[in-house]
């Protein structure tokens, strides 16, 4: 069996097309959605990261505002900042850049953002709201990586799935959106005995670790669906992610590639999200009133 390579550049760029569409709609009604992001330090990955966001900000025709901080800032430098754009009328998303120095708590960081601009969806009430199945602000990578599944035009009832991963950003939010979906989960983390054995039950495998190749080919059970949300820099520069993808797409009846899987994704969901956020902020009479 040779895997179908799912395209999430492509799928991606479906999600822009609306998220564009949607842009227009809301000009039309004097909005233009804006998104601020903040970055602290000068992190390479981040770097890369940002400028992806903005570019993709300017393509679609949302206002992306930067706030490019020196590594140096104070936790309350950043809150002071996070205060300011928490009541900025013309920014409905904001999204702080992670990893932050070891300086400043992420956890004060992420709470201190209006819940209903944190398009990240990392902020507890909206971590809350995914756990209770309540609609919310969702984080962008788990969002993207079922809409990758969607697209397959497969059920994604009754299926066991393993996730690999336990992080509050990709982990634990796929793996409720999994459940949500009626899937019967495992969640597999570093203290997690037997690994192998639990993967080779999965009809979907998500891959969220950080450690290239470490799905192997062989652990991957003959028709499965795999995601893998890996992103590792090999020696030599190349992006690999954490699945063993040679091994693994012969087995596989789906697969996405590192690059060009989940990556493309989490920045169209993010775009996504801003429109939510600034359809919601602006359709809230009692958030006007409050402002
Ligand atoms: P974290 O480092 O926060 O979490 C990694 C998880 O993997 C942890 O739960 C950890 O377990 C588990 N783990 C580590 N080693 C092992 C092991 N030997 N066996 C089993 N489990 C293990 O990473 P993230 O969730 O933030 O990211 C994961 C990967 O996805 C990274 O490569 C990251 O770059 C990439 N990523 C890609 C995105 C994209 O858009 N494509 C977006 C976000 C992340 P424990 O909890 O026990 O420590």
């Amino acid at each position: 069996m040779t895997a179908t390579i799912i395209d999430g550049k492509a799928i991606a760029n479906q999600i822009k097309e609306d998220v564009a569409r949607e842009v227009k709609n809301l000009a039309e009604h004097g909005v233009t959605p804006g998104l601020a992001v903040v970055k602290i330090g000068e992190d390479p990955a981040s770097e890369v990261y940002v400028r992806i966001k903005r570019k993709t900000c300017d393509k679609l025709g949302i206002a992306s505002f930067s706030h490019d901080l020196p590594a140096e800032t104070t936790t309350k430098q950043l809150l002071h900042l996070l205060q300011e754009l928490n009541v900025d009328r013309n920014v409905h998303g904001i999204l702080v850049q992670l990893p932050l120095p070891k300086h400043i708590d992420e956890a004060t960081i992420i709470s201190a953002i209006d819940p209903a601009k944190d398009v990240d969806g990392f902020h507890p009430i909206n971590a809350g709201k995914l756990l209770v199945g309540e609609k919310s602000l969702r984080p962008c990578t788990p969002s993207g990586i079922v809409k990758l599944i969607d697209s397959l035009g497969e059920e994604i009832r009754g299926k066991n799935a393993v996730v690999v991963g336990r992080s509050n950003i990709v982990g634990k939010p796929v793996a409720l959106m999994l459940l949500e979906r009626h899937a019967t989960v495992t969640v597999c983390h570093s203290r997690t005995e037997n690994i192998e054995d639990i993967v080779r039950k999965a009809d979907i495998i998500v891959a969220a670790v950080g450690r290239a190749n470490f799905v192997k080919g062989d652990w991957v059970k003959k028709g499965a669906i795999v995601i893998d949300v890996g992103i590792n820099r090999e020696d030599d520069g190349k992006l690999v992610g954490d699945v063993d993808y040679a091994g693994a797409s012969e087995r596989a009846s789906a697969i996405t590639p590192v690059p060009g899987g989940v990556g493309p994704m989490t920045i169209a969901m993010l775009m996504d999200n801003t429109i939510k956020a600034a359809r919601a902020l602006t359709h809230n009479p009692a958030r006007e009133r409050e402002d």
